[in-house]
This record gives structure tokens, C-alpha cells and sequence, in this order.
């Protein structure tokens, strides 16, 4: 229990009269990467927006890196402050240069002096192989950059947890591998993730754990070995027949 980085119990919630998330048992460990996978509609996403309250609950709990999610402000600051995230629409600040981009977050919320905050995005945008890019505009880059720069700005807050929502979703397929790649890369050393996607062959190679998702329920988890070559619910087994 001490190295669970989120621990979500009994979670239900609802969009109006919509119950969009029932039940949810999920616990994710420091160090796991998780792949969350199901067909669109399933709650995916309303999942993973719950994890930093981007989105509220209404039944259970959820424990992120020890600090209990509720209607506390300074919680839900700490968590977000921990937890990064990356959409499938990138979300980057249009008007902001990619190095604004990285240095907002780190200089308003960490007060890091702004050299320091530079030099950390540099090194970040080394990371994700794309340093002349710096002084670019974000809509003057690919979708394939513009999704490493997001990871980018993520990672340059430092966070205990990554959240990825479809992060290949939105891309042109020449310019996916760049992204999972970056992603592989993360997680190898050793971030702790939870990531919405469809890329399956990147659920084999780097989850330790692939949670079906379907009618807002959490189906089946296991891991990838198991959870592919010998699915336990027909639900599953349709999803796969679909997909792969
Ligand atoms: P997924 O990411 O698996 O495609 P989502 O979490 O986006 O699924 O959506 C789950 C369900 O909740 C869908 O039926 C969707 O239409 C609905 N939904 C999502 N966001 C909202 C919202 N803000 N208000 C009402 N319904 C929503
Ligand atoms: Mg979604």
C-alpha cells in the first residue's frame, strides 16, 4: 500500500443523470505504466481527468501520491502540481514560443528563477529531440512535435505521475512512433504512467498492466502477456477482435 501512486476506491461518477464511471477499483504503483484501453465513450478520458480533478467525482475516493482528492484546494493543488498531463490535443499555448511553453508552469507555480526554468526546458527539449525548435510558435511545428513539446512542458514540472489521454490520437501515423518512442523512453526510466491509447503494440512492449474499460466499467486488468493472448471477458475479446 506505502508505493501506491494513485489509489482509486469505489468511484463513481456521474454527468448529470449519466453514470459515466461506475465503481472503479484502480491502484497504480510508483513505477507502473498502466495502459487504459476500450472503446470510445467508455469513460477513458473521464477517468484520467478525475486523477488531477479535472473532472469530479461523486462516490469514493482517490488517493494521488498520498494526498486524498476532495473539495480541499490545497489538495488538489499539490496533486496537480505532481501529476502531468498530456492530451490528445497537445492544449499548447498558441501565442507562447515552445520554450514559453515550458518555462510558464515551473516560473508561476514553482517560482524557479526564469535562467533555471530555461535551462531545464532545454535540457527537456533535448529529451524529446527538438532544441532548435525553441524559439518556433507551436502552430509552426508538426503534430508529432507539437505532442513532444506537450510532453516536454509536462516533464518540466518534474511530476511524480504522468496522465497521457489518446496522445497519438490526433497525429498523422508517420509521425506516431516519434511520440511512443519519447513515451518508451519515460518509461524506461522508471516514470510512473497512466496512458488512454489504442496503440496496442505499445501496450505489449511497455505496460506492466492493460485495464479494459467499457460502459464506464473497469472490465479486466492484467498484464499485457495475459490481458492479449488470453482475454477472460467477451467484451474484451470483441474490443480485440476490432482492433487488432
Ligand atoms: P472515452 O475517453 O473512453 O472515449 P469519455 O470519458 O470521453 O470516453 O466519455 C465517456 C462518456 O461520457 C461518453 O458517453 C461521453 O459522451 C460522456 N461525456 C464525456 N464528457 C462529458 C461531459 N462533459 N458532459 C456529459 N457527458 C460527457
Ligand atoms: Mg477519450
Amino acid at each position: 500500500m506505502a508505493d501506491a501512486a494513485i489509489r482509486i476506491s469505489s468511484m463513481d461518477k456521474y454527468f448529470g443523470n449519466f453514470h459515466v464511471l461506475k465503481n472503479i477499483g484502480l491502484q497504480v504503483d510508483k513505477g507502473e505504466r498502466i495502459v487504459i484501453c476500450g472503446p470510445s465513450g467508455s469513460g477513458k478520458s473521464t477517468l484520467i481527468r478525475c486523477i488531477n480533478r479535472l473532472e469530479e467525482h461523486q462516490r469514493g475516493t482517490i488517493n494521488v501520491l498520498g494526498t486524498q482528492l476532495d473539495d480541499d484546494l490545497s489538495h488538489i493543488d499539490r496533486i496537480r502540481r505532481e501529476v502531468g498531463m498530456v492530451f490528445q490535443h497537445f492544449n499548447l499555448f498558441p501565442h507562447l514560443t515552445v520554450l514559453e511553453n515550458l518555462t510558464l508552469a515551473p516560473m508561476l507555480v514553482r517560482k524557479t528563477p526564469r535562467a533555471e526554468a530555461e535551462e531545464k526546458a532545454m535540457a527537456y527539449l533535448e529529451r524529446v529531440r527538438i532544441p532548435e525548435k525553441a524559439g518556433d510558435y507551436p502552430g509552426e511545428l508538426s503534430g508529432g512535435q507539437q505532442q513532444r513539446v506537450a510532453i516536454a512542458r509536462a516533464l518540466c514540472m518534474e511530476p511524480e505521475v504522468m496522465l497521457f489521454d489518446e496522445p497519438t490520437s490526433a497525429l498523422d501515423p508517420e509521425m506516431i512512433n516519434e511520440v511512443l518512442e519519447v513515451m518508451r523512453e519515460l518509461a524506461e526510466g522508471g516514470m510512473t504512467m497512466l496512458c488512454a491509447t489504442h496503440e496496442m503494440g505499445f501496450a505489449r512492449q511497455v505496460a506492466d498492466r492493460v485495464v479494459f474499460m467499457s460502459d464506464g466499467e473497469i472490465v479486466e486488468q492484467a498484464p499485457p502477456a495475459e490481458f492479449f493472448d488470453a482475454p477472460k471477458h467477451d467484451r474484451t475479446r470483441a474490443f480485440l477482435e476490432k482492433i487488432l
